[in-house]
C-alpha cells in the first residue's frame, strides 16, 4: 500500500493525523505522510474515505 496526500487540496483539518498518527502529520498547512503503512491499514483507508477534500490517495 502506498499513501500520498495532495497538498494542493489539503485544508489541514487534522482528521487523518488524528485517525492514523503513525502515518500522517500536519506540517505547516498540509498533511504529510511520515511513514508508509504496513499491511491493510484500515485506519488509513478510513482516513482516506473521510478526508473532506478527497486529498488522500491509497494505491
Ligand atoms: S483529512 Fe484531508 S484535508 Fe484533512 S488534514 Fe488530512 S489530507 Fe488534509
Amino acid at each position: 500500500m502506498t499513501v500520498t496526500v495532495d497538498a494542493s487540496r489539503c485544508i489541514a483539518c487534522g482528521m487523518c493525523a488524528y485517525a492514523a498518527p503513525e502515518v500522517f502529520r500536519i506540517v505547516g498547512r498540509t498533511s504529510t505522510v511520515i511513514a508508509q503503512p504496513e499491511g491493510k491499514a484500515p485506519k488509513v483507508r478510513d482516513a482516506a474515505n473521510g478526508c473532506p477534500v478527497n486529498a488522500i490517495r491509497v494505491s
